[in-house]
């Protein structure tokens, strides 16, 4: 990351760039498919590895984890567990092995948190399926070579009558929309996907009519590690640039690291970081374990993204008035930030998680 990628980190951002060379990069180091057996293309070693892969991309640029993280969680790994052998063989194969890029479409303009309030309709006809809807805020939209969409086949059954479904972009009544102008996150894309009448064909539905609210909550729970680890790694990259600058900058005829009020933002930075690591790292080994991950990945996820914008914040006001010019890394990792307590499920619903579950029991 530091070689390859960091050189072109701001230029990019600036010209809101989608890093296609660098996530090439990855793909050949196995990065795409990192959750998906060797049987199936993919390089998959554990969940701690795969933590481990997305921090260290996060720390030099957070916009690339979540690219990762995207086809990585949110689409391998339902096609793995609810897709057909022969949908496998013709895109799990491709995901994991990098040669295409996977998307997630469930958020629609009038429905985020509540997924069961999509508007979305897919109609059968024949042997295939009319999707009609609108989909915003989807990561890696116009550069995925398939986007899983949920959508109604049976509107009656609220959050039961939603189905998934496996769409290419080149599918009739398929389009990409505008894209999203965002605070942060530059290069990674967000649009909107505009169906009007798509035509799907029946063997790209994935799973059973119905099943689509659980295969979408299914990929958001393994997706919340692997956001945690996108904030443990930004906020070790604002810990680096603010422990650099910190020793280089003088006030006072002193270097600003001889002063306690920088040094407790320093120590403090440095503590929560590890506290959410070990939070993060806890998850991931008890999801390897075969133990029931339940909660955890929603406490790394909670505690990790506000963490991370608390050392963001702290970050910049070491910076002092380089921390609010572009000309800096932590400008960045500051916007970057401020995602990470929203998508894949907010601070507020992380909260809900881990409650219910609490007094749920005896
Ligand atoms: C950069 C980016 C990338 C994204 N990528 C994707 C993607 O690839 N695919 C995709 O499908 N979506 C994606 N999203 C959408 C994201 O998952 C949603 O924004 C998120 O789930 C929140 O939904 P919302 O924005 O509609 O907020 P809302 O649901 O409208 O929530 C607004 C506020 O109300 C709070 N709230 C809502 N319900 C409750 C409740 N019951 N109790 C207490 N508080 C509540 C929320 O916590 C929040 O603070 C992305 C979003 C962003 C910003």
């Amino acid at each position: 990351m530091d070689a390859e990628v960091r050189p072109v980190v701001r230029e990019m951002e600036r010209q809101a760039r989608f890093p296609a060379a660098q996530i090439k990069k990855l793909s050949d180091l196995g990065c795409c498919g990192m959750l998906v057996p060797e049987e199936w293309g993919g390089s998959r070693i554990d969940t701690i590895c795969y933590v481990l892969m997305l921090e260290e991309v996060a720390r030099v640029f957070t916009a690339m984890s979540t690219t990762l993280g995207v086809t990585n969680s949110a689409v391998q790994v339902p096609l793995l567990c609810f897709g057909t052998d022969a949908q496998k063989q013709k895109y799990l194969r491709r995901l994991a092995s990098g040669e295409i890029l996977g998307a997630f479409c469930l958020t629609e303009p009038g429905a985020g948190s509540d997924a069961a309030g999509i508007q979305a309709r897919a109609i059968q006809d024949g042997s295939v399926y009319r999707l009609n809807g609108t989909k915003t805020w989807v990561t890696n939209g116009g550069v995925a070579g398939v986007y899983i969409v949920f959508a109604k086949t049976d509107p009656r059954a609220g959050g039961k009558g939603i189905s998934a479904f496996l769409v290419e972009p080149g599918f009739p009544g398929f389009r990409v929309g505008r894209h999203e102008e965002k605070m942060g996150q530059m290069s990674s894309p967000s649009v909107e996907i505009l169906l009007n009448d798509c035509v799907v064909p029946e063997e790209n539905r994935l799973g059973q009519e119905g099943q689509g609210l659980k295969i979408a909550l299914s990929a958001l729970d393994g997706g919340r590690i692997g956001i945690a680890a996108q904030a443990v790694g930004l906020s070790q990259g604002a810990l680096e640039e603010s422990v650099k600058y910190a020793k280089q900058r003088r006030a006072f005829g002193k270097s600003l690291s001889e002063f306690q009020a920088i040094q407790w933002m320093l120590a403090d930075m440095q503590t929560e970081i590890e506290a959410a690591r070990g939070l993060l790292y806890q998850a991931a080994w008890l999801g390897d374990s075969g133990g029931h991950m339940g909660t955890w990945a929603s406490k790394a996820k909670l505690y990790a993204s506000e963490m991370a914008n608390r050392v963001a914040y702290r970050a910049v006001q070491i910076h002092g008035s380089m921390g609010y010019s572009r000309e800096t890394e932590v400008e960045r990792i500051y916007r970057d930030a401020r995602v990470l307590s929203i998508y894949e499920g907010t601070s507020e619903i992380q909260r809900m998680i881990i409650a219910r579950d609490l007094l749920k029991r005896d």
